[in-house]
């Protein structure tokens, strides 16, 4: 299938991208691996392609204080490589490896599937249990966008229409925490039916913090902020992280398509949310 015909660019700095996005029918693009499908599908319909993948500088992780940034063109393969990340947030590989295939974690990038918000990307779910932002430039500057207010919709996020995301600002996993990802895929593309993130600290055998990111359940990832707060205190047990997590899905518009029913799809979430959080648990020192 042939997407409809678009004019590309390929500028050479972010003012330069940005000037291009004035024209109201022109899109960003990174690796190509959502919006390039999307097209081909006639679900969208650019007029123009703004490729920010010629830019230079915009590939890197670099650890900062706490946090580790990582540049809008930096693709999957990058971030599974990088040594800062399994020092820093191991949990980012794990979950960066779960995406699709070789070949769209070589092309696809982690700001890109932010940017796209897609409601089964593994990364949203990351993003929000480790906590941090994007940074995002547009017109009137540069700001950063806490990733707890990011995700505003199905494929829609707090980005403005002409702002580009620079770099993606993670917290790097807390001193002693454990992190895990569980995901249920879908076994042709591999998206996540649902997939969840935790970042669980410990103390004297009992949960003494969490952090929890839900993907694939909802119209976008969520933080289910109840059920962080119920398994503090918790003992680092089957059973009693198993009464605390069945709320993950309570509150939620939970999607239902030919892949996988509402009811279905909130079953795994309690399911994986429980080994999600008992995996991190035991790892954390
Ligand atoms: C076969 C296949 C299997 C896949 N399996 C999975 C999977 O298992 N899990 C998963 O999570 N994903 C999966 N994906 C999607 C993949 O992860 C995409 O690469 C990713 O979602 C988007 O990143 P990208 O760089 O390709 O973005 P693009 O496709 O280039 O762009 C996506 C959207 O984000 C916008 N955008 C991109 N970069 C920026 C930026 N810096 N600032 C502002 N806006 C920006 C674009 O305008 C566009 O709207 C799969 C894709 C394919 C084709």
């Amino acid at each position: 299938m042939f997407p409809a015909k678009f004019a590309y660019a390929a500028p050479s700095s972010l003012q330069e991208a940005l000037g291009m996005l004035d024209d109201p029918d022109a899109k960003i693009i990174a690796g190509g691996h959502s919006l390039l499908p999307l097209m081909k599908l006639r679900l969208a319909q650019p007029k123009l392609l703004v490729d920010i993948g010629r830019i230079p500088g915009l590939s890197y992780v670099r650890r900062e204080n706490g946090v580790l940034a990582i540049g809008a063109m930096t693709t999957y393969r990058d971030i599974e490589q990088s040594s800062d990340v399994r020092s820093a947030a191991p949990v980012l590989a794990d979950a960066v490896h779960e995406v699709g295939d070789p070949q769209v974690r070589a092309k696809g990038t982690l700001a890109g599937s932010l940017a796209h918000a897609d409601p089964a990307g593994d990364l949203p779910a990351v993003a929000l249990a480790l906590g941090g932002a994007v940074r995002a430039v547009g017109s009137g500057g540069e700001r950063d966008l806490d990733f707890d207010s990011f995700f505003v919709d199905m494929l829609t996020t707090a980005l403005q229409e002409k702002e580009i995301i620079r770099e993606v600002r993670l917290n790097v996993q807390p001193t002693g925490a454990g992190a895990a990802y569980q995901k249920f895929d879908q076994p042709a593309s591999h998206y996540a039916l649902t997939g969840i993130c935790a970042v669980v600290s410990v103390s004297n055998g009992s949960i003494s913090a969490a952090r929890i990111g839900v993907t694939g359940v909802g119209p976008k990832a969520y933080r289910p902020t109840a059920v962080e707060q119920a398994l503090v205190g918790k003992r680092v047990e089957e059973e009693a992280v198993k009464a605390a997590v069945q709320t993950v899905a309570d509150g939620i518009d939970v999607q239902g398509d030919i892949h996988a029913s509402p009811e279905y799809r909130a079953h795994l979430a309690r399911v994986l949310t429980r080994r999600a959080v008992l995996e991190a648990a035991h790892k954390a020192r």
